[in-house]
């Protein structure tokens, strides 16, 4: 495991840390809202608008040039990130949300009135709406795997929703409320005996596992750049290459063409059919800084040292009265997050006086409704780890629990 001297030396790499809120030291602890970045990431950006910034894939001079071959770069390094199999499998989107909608834009042509989409439970708002929305179009039916009290997915279930009818299956490979890793193998495989495509949302794995989509033989997974330590507003979708090449293109305009006419216009190959218009070429640059990051401590050692957190965490809130922690919490199965309540006391109450111990949470429906209602709360308090989190910052969330918990009590 990482030791806590190298973890302290990983600390300092990330300038936000370093500050008071309300004069006490910022605990963040919200990262599955978004991770913090290193210095590395911080410098890339001054250094890209320092020494290279121009439009890529355009002109011929020496910065675009620089430009193009950094993005390319990226894209690789993205592709090995991930064991794709080629780099045009590697699309640039805005995020995660950008890159499911573009799927279920793309594949609208093939949806047919009687057609079935199947989602789970436990999804992300945008790993929901887009599909509603494109089964409205189409009068296709959306269908939701259910799961059980301990968040798991009910494979039983998914077995008798998946049929001849289903054309994809969407589901995220870490929920983002419960932590909980899901058995996306058996489901890609399962749907894949049906004809069915299959998209993993992986905004939550991208940082925790060590991710070979050729071994998942998934036909899309989506993540963002800003959950791994790299910047908002850029994403990527990655896609099997006779797929990708299958779909028609989401947004049309520059980048993205062979050739215009009046007549008609022909498209250029992947990825770029996907890329139109001047994309975040400052994202994908400042992302590879990220990678880079990530890499350099290893995502393996990553994995584990958060894995320890949440053991750690897991095991100190069970001893609070009247907390209540939803989903299995066996941290066995999960990635570092932890959601939960305390009894009688609203999420926003606690989670603003945590605030103002310093300790950024997440708190409210976390972009799940249905899973709320699942649970039957209008919100939950999430806490979330990253590579950054020390133990003694656990602590100091679990003493600032029991204040919170006193005073809120007291006052009622
Ligand atoms: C954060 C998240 C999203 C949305 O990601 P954006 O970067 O906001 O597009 C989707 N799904 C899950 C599981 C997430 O955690």
């Amino acid at each position: 495991m990482l030791s806590q001297e190298r973890i302290q030396k990983i600390r300092d790499q990330f300038p936000i840390l370093n500050q008071k809120v309300y004069s006490k030291p910022l605990v963040y602890i919200d990262n599955a809202a978004t991770t913090q970045k290193p210095l590395q990431v911080i410098l890339a950006s001054n250094n890209y608008y320092s020494t290279m910034n121009s439009n890529i894939h355009r002109g011929y001079h020496f910065l675009s040039q620089k430009s193009t071959t950094y993005v390319e770069k990226v894209r690789k390094k993205i592709q090995k990130f991930i064991h794709a199999k080629y780099p045009s499998e590697i699309i640039f989107t805005k995020g995660t949300t950008e890159s499911i909608n573009l799927v279920a834009s793309s594949i609208t042509s093939s949806i047919k009135k009687g057609d079935e989409i199947i989602i789970s439970y436990l999804e992300h708002h945008s790993n929901i709406v887009p599909w509603q929305i494109l089964c409205e179009r189409k009068e296709a039916a959306l269908k939701v795997i259910p799961i059980n009290k301990d968040g798991f997915l009910k494979f039983e279930n998914f077995e008798l929703l998946i049929s001849e009818k289903t054309k994809i299956v969407a589901i995220n490979h870490i929920s983002n409320v419960l932590g909980i890793i899901n058995s996306v193998k058996k489901i890609i495989d399962k749907s894949h005996e049906y004809g069915a495509l299959v998209l993993i949302d992986g905004a939550q794995a991208i940082s925790n596992l060590c991710l070979n989509v050729q071994n998942l033989n998934t036909d899309f997974y989506v993540f963002s750049a800003h959950k791994m330590y790299g910047p908002t507003g850029i994403g990527v979708l990655y896609g099997k290459e006779k797929i990708l090449e299958k779909l028609s293109p989401y947004q049309v305009g520059g980048e993205m063409i062979k050739k215009v006419s009046f007549k008609k216009t022909t498209y250029s190959e992947l990825p770029f059919k996907f890329e139109a218009g001047t994309p975040n070429i400052e994202g994908i640059i400042v992302w590879g800084a990220a990678i880079d990051f990530v890499e350099k401590i290893g995502i393996k050692n990553i994995k584990s040292y958060k894995k320890e957190l949440l053991i750690y965490a897991t095991k100190r809130l069970n001893t609070i009265d009247g907390i209540q922690l939803y989903g299995n919490n066996d941290p066995k199965n999960k990635s570092g997050i932890i959601s939960f309540n305390l009894s009688k006391l609203h999420c926003f109450d606690v989670g603003s006086i945590l605030d103002r111990f310093g300790i950024a949470v997440r708190t409210g429906h976390l972009c799940a409704h249905p899973l709320m209602s699942f649970f039957n709360v209008t919100g939950m308090i999430r806490v979330s780890f990253s590579v950054y989190n020390t133990f003694k910052e656990i602590d100091y969330l679990f003493d600032s629990l029991l204040k919170t918990k006193k005073f809120l009590l007291k006052s009622q």
